[in-house]
Formats: structure tokens, sequence, C-alpha cells
């Protein structure tokens, strides 16, 4: 049978489940392993927590340059694993960094890369959503390793106990990889909200909050959701930037996706479309993102998220 590696995904120590959706998808295509990068001393802790999915083996890569050379020497050591293994496919979350490796890898061994893919099947062949979510693309790498990224929250993710068994190498980046040097880096300081690309739950603001985000994030805060914004919103400074969602900001896939004051543009919808259901508060009737909604509001956001927010609580206690 042959071999899908998965580039395991971990942030501040804990693995992300984007990982567990990796492997999902690999398992259907082969035998997975995931491999695990790490700084000296970290990976086991990381492969104990890779307990869901069928995975076969993990392994772990242990090199202080990771830290050091940051994207390169991930790139290269995961290049040095698909040039000696040759597997049929190297599957990777579609995060800024997991794309920047994965183009790293698809040049250093010859092979074919897609990115952004919301599914994978047994046969390799990526879906992919494009002009905005007016088009899917079904595509096969034709050459070398199948390089597909995967946008997190886009597969079921099987989550049946396992015990793979783990191995564990270390790695040396070579010159060329060191060429870049990370002087200094700051962790993440993680607000109490869940990362906007792998919520369950998303609740955006546009516009229609007229800046005042406060009756958006009561009522995501009450369903345990992230926050998300549309550009108009993120542009006159009423959110940040990073959580903005759309054609020139992140891609979500919740299970939920409520659009609170969003018109619905298409460079809107490219970053959202996908979400599993999609509720919608707007006070204007034909306001275009009704066309994509399950179920729908239509009246003044300051009114409704108040008494959805009361309602939920309610149902809570
Ligand atoms: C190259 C390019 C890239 C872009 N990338 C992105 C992107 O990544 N993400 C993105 O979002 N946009 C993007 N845009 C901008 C996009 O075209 C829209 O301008 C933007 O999405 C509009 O944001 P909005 O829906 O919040 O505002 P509007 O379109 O102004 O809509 C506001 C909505 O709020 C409703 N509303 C007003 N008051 C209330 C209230 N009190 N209660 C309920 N509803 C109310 C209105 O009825 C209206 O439907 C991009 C544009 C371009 C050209």
């Amino acid at each position: 049978m042959s071999e899908v590696l998965i580039l395991a995904e971990y942030s501040q120590g804990i693995v992300a489940k984007t990982t567990t959706e990796l492997i999902t998808g690999g398992a259907r295509a082969g035998q997975v392993t995931v491999v695990v990068l790490s700084d000296v001393g970290g990976g086991e802790d990381l492969a104990k927590q890779i307990t869901q999915g069928p995975a076969t083996s993990v392994l772990v890569v242990e090199s202080n340059d990771f830290a050091q050379y940051g994207v390169a020497a991930a790139a290269e050591a995961i290049s040095n694993i698909v040039a000696e293994r040759k597997p049929a496919a190297l599957l990777i979350g579609s995060s800024a960094f997991g794309k920047e490796v994965a183009g790293r890898v698809a040049v250093a061994t010859d092979s074919g890369i897609i990115t952004d893919a919301v599914d994978v099947s047994a046969q390799l062949v990526a879906t992919q959503l494009v002009f905005g979510g007016s088009t899917t693309v079904h595509s096969h790498v034709s050459h070398g390793t199948a390089i597909i990224t995967v946008r997190p929250n886009s597969i079921t993710a099987d989550v049946n106990p396992s015990s793979p068994a783990m191995s564990k190498i270390t790695f040396d980046a070579s010159a060329q990889a060191k060429l870049a040097e990370v002087v200094s880096s700051e962790p993440f300081v993680k607000g109490g909200r869940p990362e906007l690309t792998e919520a369950n739950i998303v609740v955006s603001g546009g516009r229609g909050t007229n800046g005042d985000f406060v009756a958006v994030e009561t009522f995501a805060d009450v369903l345990g959701a992230a926050v998300g914004a549309s550009r108009a919103a993120t542009d006159a400074g009423w959110y940040p930037h990073a959580l903005q969602v759309g054609q020139t900001g992140k891609t979500v896939s919740p299970q939920l996706y409520v659009a609170c004051g969003i018109s619905g543009a298409i460079q809107h919808r490219a970053g959202m479309q996908t979400s599993k259901m999609i509720i919608v508060v707007n006070k204007d009737p034909d306001a275009p993102i009704f066309e994509i909604a399950d179920f729908g509001v239509v009246g003044d956001l300051f009114a409704v998220l108040p008494q959805a927010s009361d309602g939920v609580r309610a149902r809570k206690s």
C-alpha cells in the first residue's frame, strides 16, 4: 500500500485538530505517516498527542534549526524525507507557513502541487473552489509526489482512537537552508476566543456594525465562537486585519458562520461560503448574502443579536 505523509501542525505545544483532518483525508489514499518537526527534546510530547484518526506511524524529526532557520529548514527536512521515501502524497494544512513549505518541497523534489484543496479523494484527486467559490475544480498531480495543502475544517476528522508507532530522527539544515536566520520571535498572545481559521463557529461583523462590535462579540462568546470581520470593517479600523474573512483575508469553513451586517460581496463569500451552515442577520431583505444563507433574520443586528445571546444563554442554563 502506498504511503501518504502528513505534516503535523501545532502551536504552543498543542497539536492542532487540522492534523487529524489531514490524517483522515490521507488515509483514504494510503498508509499515513505523520511527520512532526520539533525542537530537540520536544517531539515525543507532540507525537503522544496524535491519538486520533487512522495514522499508522509518527516520525519525529528533531532539530534546533527549525526555530533558528524557520520555513527553509522545515522545507528541507520534509524534502529529504519525500526524496527518500517517495510517498504517493504529502498533505499539509493550508496556512501561510504550510503553503510556503509545500511550494519549497514541490520545487526541491520536482513534484506537482495543489493548494487550498477542500477535499482529497482515495485517488488523490483534490477538490478546489476557485473564482470566489463559483467554480469547483477537480485536479490530480501527474508528476512526482502529490503535494496538496488542505484548508482547515474541510474534511470531517475521524476521531477514533489510534496508537501509531513512533520513530525519531535528527536533522541538520544545510548551509543553503541557513541563508536567512530568525533573530527573535514572540509567542502569539492567544485571546480567549478560538483561532479564526480553526473555529467550529465564526460570528462576523461588517459595515452594519458601524464600528460597534460589542453585540457581535457577545454573541460569539455565548456560542464559544471566533469573531471575524468584513473588509469594510477592517479597512475602517474597527477590527484587526488579521481577523478579516474573504479573498484578501482568511478563509474559514466552520460548522456555523453567522454574518451580521455584511452584504455578501463576492470577495467576502470567497472566504466563507464553504461553511457548513450560514446564518445571516441583515436589515436589508435584498442583501445578496441571503442567497447563500441557510437561515436569515431580516432585522437590526443591535436588536437581533442581544436577543439571540439571551436565547442561547437561557437554553444553556
Ligand atoms: C480586490 C478586492 C479584495 C477584497 N477582499 C475582501 C475580503 O477579503 N473580505 C471582504 O469582506 N471584502 C473584501 N473586499 C471588499 C468587498 O468588495 C466589499 O466591499 C466588502 O465585503 C463589504 O463589506 P460589508 O458587507 O461589511 O459592507 P457593505 O457592503 O456596506 O454592507 C453592509 C451591510 O450591512 C447591512 N446593515 C447596515 N446596518 C445594519 C444593521 N444595523 N443591522 C443589520 N444589518 C445592517 C446593510 O444592509 C448591508 O447589507 C474586497 C474588494 C476588492 C476589490
